[in-house]
């Protein structure tokens, strides 16, 4: 399966070869971040984001096919993020996707990006369904049931910022460069995170959702009040995240047992560009444990958008006789839930 992502701003294309429910092996991942073009801006900026797609996407496929030692020919069927994203990026892939498709006669298969993020752990370790997903991203903040390749059940959602925009914008805050998450990771390392006491919103209340906008308000108020210590700032900013993951968390491991009595062995998987911050991985290891539950957190690679996930479930939803008309359109939103509503996308502009 040859996969395509183009959904924010990384241009990406993969070959992913395997049979359900996985592992799989991975035979080409070239993902190309567009990380310089964006970052005079501290944030992803759409337009910006799907001319680069366009200029480089042919070149990043080439580059996938010569890592597998593939031709096009030899692909059985071609995957391409549909949405949930920027419009002008999923609309470069996508179409991009239909165009090899026509050309080379070969199957289309739409897929939902945060699908891809959802079931990369069977491409890792062939997790068996149904297992709970916390998918905490730039783009997203939510936790789910994994029932199938197909079908998910919200359990609680952002009710504002995603986990990753709050990193982003509480680097923006502290000076430190875009991409801000793993900078923010590197300097509460080094920090105290009980110096400055930081509100944790949602916290102790019923219910999975979240909400991160009073911590990042509480934050600018810090900084802005002058004099502060950086690391300190930023590791209080990070306990402060982490306290609020766990807790919703908790309380989706509950909602998980509830609607799936029968499943002995239930797992936690924690998937998207959060989950590659070590002191959130070990937080939620330990709650998982506490609580009976398996964890798996996917290689940072393929945490964060990649084209191999792309791939991947394009080989699931295939492999269950998928095949998606040409005239498929792209989608800004696009929730794994149906009665999720508006959620699908969080983040439209992060600039
Ligand atoms: P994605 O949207 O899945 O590509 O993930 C990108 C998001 O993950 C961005 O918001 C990053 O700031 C965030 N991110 C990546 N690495 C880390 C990290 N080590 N700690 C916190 N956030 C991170
Ligand atoms: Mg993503």
């Amino acid at each position: 399966m040859l996969g395509l992502e183009t959904s924010c701003d990384e241009t990406a294309a993969a070959l992913v070869r395997g049979s359900v429910p996985g592992p799989g092996e991975i035979l080409a991942n070239i993902v190309f971040s567009q990380n310089e073009a964006h970052a005079p801006y501290g944030g992803v900026v759409p337009e910006i984001a799907s001319r680069a797609h366009l200029e480089i996407l042919d070149g990043v496929i080439d580059q996938a096919l010569k890592q597998a030692d593939l031709a096009l020919e030899d692909v059985d069927a071609i995957a391409a993020t549909a949405g949930p994203g920027l419009i002008g990026g999923v609309m470069v892939g996508l179409t991009t996707a239909k165009a090899l498709a026509l050309a080379m006669d070969k199957p289309l298969i739409a897929v939902n990006h945060l699908a891809g993020h959802a079931l990369t752990v069977r491409l890792t370790d062939g997790v068996a369904f149904p297992y709970l997903l916390l998918l905490v991203s730039g783009g997203h903040c939510q936790l789910l049931a994994v029932e199938n390749a197909e079908k998910f059940r919200l359990y609680g959602s952002t009710l504002d910022d995603a986990a990753g925009e709050a990193f982003d914008k509480s680097a923006k805050l502290l000076g430190l460069a875009y991409p801000g998450g793993p900078n923010v990771e590197i300097a509460a390392a080094k920090g105290n995170a009980k110096r400055y006491a930081l509100p944790r919103p949602l916290l102790g209340r019923s219910g999975a959702d979240f909400s991160f906008s009073g911590l990042k308000t509480a934050l600018r108020q810090l900084v802005q009040g002058g004099d502060i210590n950086g690391n300190d700032a930023a590791a209080s900013f990070q306990a402060a995240v982490i306290d609020i993951l766990c807790d919703r968390t908790k309380n989706a491991l509950a909602m998980f047992r509830r609607d799936f009595p029968a499943v002995t062995s239930p797992c936690l998987v924690v998937a998207g560009g959060v989950a590659a911050n070590v002191a959130i991985g070990s937080a939620l290891t330990v709650l998982a444990e506490n609580n009976d539950f398996n964890i798996r957190i996917p290689p940072a690679r393929l945490c964060t958008d990649n084209a191999a996930m792309i791939a991947w479930a394009g080989l699931e939803r295939h492999a269950a006789g998928a095949c998606d008309p040409i005239g498929i359109g792209p989608r800004a939103r696009w929730p794994l839930d149906p009665s999720d509503r508006g959620q699908g996308d969080q983040r439209q502009d992060t600039a």
